[in-house]
């Protein structure tokens, strides 16, 4: 394609990356074919070949208007465009440039920015958000039926054992997950502990700082980064074997901290060896003997593979080996490369086309009658729950004999 961006915009790191994203793109459009939003809105401002036009257009014009943020807005950041494109355009990383544009150029209404600042604050506070998730578990009996299913139940997390073991791993904890659902982590722990690795989290890691950069809030996430990489550095010297994510969608984000960071001179090397020792706990396990492991009774399981695993961190098919491998019986899911309309804060911020999208992909999963959906991640998994007949749970926790 061919750009003519202002020399100004050029000379910036934000400005040459999204020249040179915009010229691999040849307009074909095979993208579209399996874009969730263009499917359900059919509007091809709606699917990525619109959408690069769009930025195209503001990023060469120097204007945007509201209708432009409308569209972006609407952008799940699946990045199924990705795996799609055959001329490797690297969609996500131009969303997000195109992004932080639009922030700084169309200011939104107060009252969308209350909305989107307070999710952030709320999400991101230590302690908040656990305090407000155990208000609504008091009072969830209480509730409609409609509110109710949004609170997710309490979920016991078991107990973690200390180990000793000379292999070390570092653990993500993650900034929602441990209030939701603590025992995703703790099952990890216990099962690594079971193959021989110690895994345990850094004091001060947070969150990932996917949800700020999401959110357009581009600087936070960076300190998000920023200090994530001060906490593990010490353990990275003292060789630890690799960063463990046990949700799909901050493995996406921590893989690509080489990348986020490149231009900054006082962390763009320690961000790439964060990026390059980043594994998802799939990953791990698949490097593993596991004939130690006693899985519980085998299940019928239709498995969700999130799109932060599949498009975003192209790790595709292990989780399900690692299942059947261990027993259970992995029913075939049409679809599975589609979006479940979680997509970090979008199904907070975009409800209606998130409902829809659940709907479309709890039919699929539901189809042949499984016992529980599994998946990697712990947005889709509460998103997923709140609509789903049979259980949505965590894959790591089909791994241990209570299952
Ligand atoms: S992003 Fe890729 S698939 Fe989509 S229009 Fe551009 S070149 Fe074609
Ligand atoms: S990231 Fe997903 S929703 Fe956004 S344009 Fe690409 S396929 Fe469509």
């Amino acid at each position: 394609m061919q750009t003519q961006l202002p020399a100004e915009f050029l000379a910036t790191p934000e400005g040459s990356e999204a020249d040179r994203i915009l010229r691999n793109c040849v307009h074909c459009g095979f993208c579209n074919a399996t874009c969730p939003t263009y499917q359900l809105l059919g509007d091809e401002l709606d699917g990525p070949r619109g959408r690069i036009y769009l930025m195209k257009q503001m990023f060469e014009d120097g204007v945007a208007s509201g209708h432009t943020r409308l569209h972006l807005d609407r952008c799940l950041t699946c990045r199924n465009c990705e795996t799609t494109c055959p001329s490797g355009v690297e969609y996500g990383h131009l969303i997000d440039i195109g992004r932080e544009w639009v922030e700084t150029h169309v200011p939104r209404s107060l009252p969308d920015r209350l909305r989107r600042e307070g999710l952030r604050r709320v999400l991101l506070a230590p302690g908040l958000f656990g305090g407000l998730l155990k208000l609504g578990r008091g009072v969830r009996a209480f509730l409609p039926a409609s509110l109710k299913r949004r609170v997710p139940e309490a979920r016991p997390a078991m107990t973690r054992p200390v180990s000793t073991h000379s292999r070390r791993m570092l653990l993500l904890e993650g900034c929602v997950q441990p209030d939701i659902d603590p025992g995703i982590n703790a099952a990890a722990v216990r099962v690594l502990d079971r193959l021989g690795i110690a895994l345990t989290a850094a004091p001060n890691a947070g969150c990932c700082g996917a949800l700020s950069q999401h959110l357009g809030a581009v600087e936070a996430a960076r300190e998000a980064m920023r200090r994530n990489i001060d906490s593990w550095w010490p353990a990275i010297e003292a060789g630890v074997e690799a960063i463990v994510m046990t949700a799909s969608g901050c493995g996406s984000q921590v893989k690509d901290y080489g990348y986020l960071l490149r231009d900054d001179p006082a962390y763009a090397h320690k961000a790439a060896c964060v990026s390059g020792l980043t594994r998802d706990l799939a990953e791990v396990l698949a490097g593993e003997n596991l004939a130690v492991l006693e899985p519980g009774p085998a299940r019928r399981i239709a498995f969700h593979p999130p799109c932060s695993l599949q498009h975003g961190q192209k790790v595709r098919g292990v989780i399900e080996g690692l299942l059947t491998k261990l027993g259970h019986e992995l029913l075939p899911v049409d679809e599975a490369h589609l979006c479940c309309g979680s997509a970090g804060t979008y199904s907070i911020l975009q409800p209606e086309i998130a409902g829809q999208l659940r709907d479309r992909k709890l039919s699929k999963l539901q189809a042949r009658g499984p016992e529980l959906i599994a998946t990697a991640n712990i947005g889709c998994q509460t998103h997923l729950a709140a609509a789903s007949g049979v259980p949505v749970v965590h894959w790591i926790t089909l791994l241990e004999p209570q299952a």
